[in-house]
């Protein structure tokens, strides 16, 4: 069996010629190559080992999102904080008790529900470095180069103090296999089983912690989801009244509106909205009243901006599709 971290190509070395395509001024020692797979000769030069598009992906230091934006989601809040802020802030508890804490969560849900916003809200508050990135960016074109840049990511997340490493619209690359040859479908697999590997590898009582989101739970492989892995499954749903009428005050909180308006009036008027129509919803209003002149939003504005984004966009909701596991 091979190591941890240890490739094949780790484990073999080979004296390759070069291909006519390439002169040898390109090619320089310890560098990346690709290399034809019948006659091993070099083909190409390969972009250096820390792949620009590893470090280009979302590092935030600190995020600026708060449990103070989010509306709603009490309960997704608690099970996030006992799973991966107590583990973070408190690993002593784990340890007296003798048990692992998660290693990962699977948050899943409609489009706007907050799934982002909770995990960036979660690194603020353990003041871990938040790092997304978007499964479809690790479907590449080279063979084994979706499964490299999947160590480079949790290397990057190794060298930080503590780590969030969030890995949204996951089911790009960690749909449930199935045995057909196909070669594209293949890298697709192998990069979902360095994730895998790599999840494996890390210890749970240790400072990184991930996250994944998807839409789409259903299409998901149950190798990824098997407890060991990622452990705990949260659910987002579309936010209950209560919740929409908090939305809509965090959403307004920075808005110059008239006094009093009736946010319960809003919320009723928009029964299926999820966090981010009613957020578009607010902006709307707000580009009504400028587009009146006006410097101060009406309740009015808000009442027309609910017809437009709500009513008049309701062909382009996908809340209730998204509904489909359920
Ligand atoms: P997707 O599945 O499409 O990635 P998501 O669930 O990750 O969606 P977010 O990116 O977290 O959605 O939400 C988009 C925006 O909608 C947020 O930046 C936020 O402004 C708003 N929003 C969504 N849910 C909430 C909420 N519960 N409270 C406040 N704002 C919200």
């Amino acid at each position: 069996m091979l190591g941890k971290n240890l490739s094949f190509f780790d484990l073999f070395q080979f004296v390759v010629g070069l291909g006519n395509k390439v002169s040898p001024t390109d090619i320089e020692e310890g560098m990346r190559v690709g290399i034809d797979k019948y006659t091993y000769q070099i083909q190409i030069s390969l972009p250096p080992k820390i792949d620009p598009n590893v470090t280009m992906m979302t590092v935030e230091e600190l995020p600026d999102a708060t449990y103070d934006d989010i509306g709603g989601c009490r309960d997704q809040i608690d099970s996030m904080r006992e799973v991966v802020e107590l583990p973070l802030l408190h690993p002593e508890k784990f340890v007296k008790l003798g048990i692992d804490p998660p290693k990962g969560v699977l948050c899943y849900g409609p489009p706007g529900t907050g799934k982002t916003l909770l995990a960036r809200a979660v690194a603020n508050r353990t003041d871990a470095c938040f790092i997304r990135v978007i499964g479809s960016e690790l479907v590449q074109k080279y063979v084994g180069e979706g499964a490299r840049m999947v160590r480079e990511i949790f290397q990057l997340a190794r060298s930080k103090k503590a780590c969030i490493l969030f890995f949204d619209e996951i089911d790009a690359i960690g749909g449930a296999r199935f045995y057909e040859f196909n070669r594209d479908d293949n890298e697709v697999q192998r990069t979902m089983l360095e994730i895998i590997n790599q999840l494996d590898g890390f210890d749970a009582r240790g400072n990184i912690k991930v996250l994944m989101a998807t839409n789409r739970p259903d299409t998901l492989d149950p190798a990824l989801l098997r407890p060991g892995r990622l452990d705990r499954k949260v659910e987002f749903g579309l936010p209950d009244l209560l919740g929409r009428i908090h939305i809509f005050k965090i959403h307004t909180r920075t808005m110059r509106c008239e006094s009093r308006i009736r946010f319960e009036l809003l919320a009723r008027l928009c029964p299926n909205a999820s966090g981010a129509d009613i957020r578009s919803v607010c902006c709307e209003a707000g580009m009504l009243a400028i587009r009146a002149r006006r410097k101060v939003v009406t309740e009015k504005d808000f009442i027309a901006a609910v017809e437009k984004v709500i009513k008049g966009y309701q062909r382009f909701s996908a809340n209730s599709r998204y509904m489909a596991y359920n």
